[in-house]
């Protein structure tokens, strides 16, 4: 197994699967994988459906578990230092491998984030990133605006329409802020194609990873793209849209409060509400 067989493998699930859909899934992937490339985001998801937090031996053992013996691990193209590497570099990089949380046994670790905030702290703490930018967020009347916020870049202000409740205006404000931090729009009218599909990816990411998704319907990005487009083009929304969701949940992270629920990372989907919860998320 080479770094040229990894790619040979991406490629080739990208023009196999690539849809909404399927957009979709590896970006709810990247939620979860944090710190993974989008190109590793898809070979894990393709060597491991269920994957939800993986690392090296090495970056196991430090949390206190290891590897169950006889578990195969899972290949991707090595990024840091805390991976095994098999192959010797190959331009740079070498083959990876890395296991996921239930292929492991040991002590229960500490979750990295809350997989479930509440929505309004997740507003304000995006308020307060967009405040380290230098830019103000209020809320106002936008009755034209193509995503349910604008941003003034003179006036160094966001808006975000007073019509729009709870994590669908989290959302429209993470897309403004993704719009600030890789996009040099001097209008609204710039937000469409590849540049829309981005923010509305970074927005989206973001979102899953504090579990505050609307649940509306993101840009198609089968309809941006098109329905077979090339794979480098893919691969490289895929990167651009991960790295800066990175990002964005870095700085938010920082403003969210210390989480009381958590997701258990060794199974898909339990989520643990609780009923309070619950009804702040329906009700902001
Ligand atoms: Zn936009």
């Amino acid at each position: 197994m080479t770094v040229a067989d990894l790619r040979r493998a991406v490629d080739a699930e990208v023009q196999r699967s690539w849809s909404d859909h399927q957009w979709t899934r590896w970006l709810d992937a990247a939620a979860d994988l944090r710190g993974q490339q989008f190109r590793n985001v898809v070979l894990i998801k393709l060597q491991m459906p269920d994957a939800v937090w993986v690392d090296g031996r090495t970056g196991w053992q430090r949390q206190g578990r290891r590897v169950v013996r006889g578990a195969s691990g899972i290949r991707i193209v090595a990024s840091g230092q805390d991976v095994d590497r098999h192959a010797g570099p190959v331009q740079g990089h070498g083959v990876a491998t890395v296991w996921d949380f239930a292929q492991t046994e040991g002590r229960i670790p500490s979750w990295r984030t809350a997989a479930n905030m509440r929505v309004p702290d997740v507003y304000a703490a995006l308020t307060r990133v967009a405040a380290d930018a230098g830019y103000r967020v209020d809320r106002g009347a936008l009755p034209d605006a193509l995503n349910g916020a604008t941003t003034d870049r003179q006036k160094r202000r966001v808006t975000v329409s007073d019509e729009l409740e709870g994590s669908v205006a989290a959302m429209s404000l993470a897309h403004e802020l993704a719009h600030l931090r890789m996009h040099k729009l001097s209008r609204d009218s710039g937000c469409h194609g590849l540049v829309r599909l981005e923010a509305e990816s970074v927005a989206y990411l973001t979102l899953a990873r504090f579990g505050a998704l609307p649940v509306q319907q993101m840009a198609s990005a089968a309809a941006t793209l098109g329905r077979r487009p090339a794979t480098r083009l893919v691969e490289t929304l895929g990167g651009r849209v991960v790295a800066a969701a990175g990002r964005l949940i870095d700085s938010t992270e920082r403003y969210l409060p210390t989480p009381r629920i958590s997701r258990h990372p060794g199974c898909s989907g339990p989520i643990t509400f609780d009923a309070e919860d619950r009804e702040l998320n329906r009700g902001l």
